[in-house]
């Protein structure tokens, strides 16, 4: 049954803190997450791809530590979509503008785990952090993948 990023939060990733570990909780979740120097592209998800013939999300440790976990979050939402069998990710599956409904839907729920809601609110609303690179750094993303979160959620900052 497919889980939203709030489900996969709320039942792998219940500590609350900052920020958000993507390979542990697909751990959690069963995944077997692997580091491949040799991957074309960014990143690949595979339901049956592991040893033990369950789920493989494989990414590309060459890439910025940024874009790795934004890659694993990506590939997690694959699997808790029950998206299937995908090819590999390429950088443009990272874009917002890409087409293909699975692509945009996996890049909106890593975009949610890593940057849940409520904690975007409580940094900005309660702590009063207003700045786009302390809010980037919290949340251990890159400012692109912020700005966009932001904009989704209706604040102005840039
Ligand atoms: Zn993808």
């Amino acid at each position: 049954m497919p889980m939203s990023a709030k489900d996969v939060l709320s039942a792998y990733w219940d500590d609350g803190s900052l920020p958000v570990d993507p390979g542990y909780i697909a751990t959690q979740m069963g995944i077997s997450v692997l580091a491949a120097p040799n991957l074309d592209g960014s990143g690949h998800y595979e339901p049956t791809g592991a040893k033990n013939g369950g789920p493989l999300i494989t990414y590309n440790p060459k890439e910025s530590i940024v874009r790795q976990r934004f890659t694993i979050a990506h590939e997690l939402g694959h699997h808790a979509l029950s998206h299937g069998p995908r090819d590999r990710d390429t950088p443009e599956n990272f874009t917002m503008i890409f087409s293909d409904p699975k692509e945009v839907a996996a890049n909106k729920f890593a975009a949610h785990l890593l940057m849940p809601k409520d904690f975007v609110h409580a940094l900005i609303q309660v702590r009063g952090v207003r700045e786009l690179e302390k809010l980037a750094s919290l949340f251990k993303v890159s400012k692109a993948a912020m700005r966009y979160r932001l904009k989704d959620l209706g604040y102005g900052i840039r």
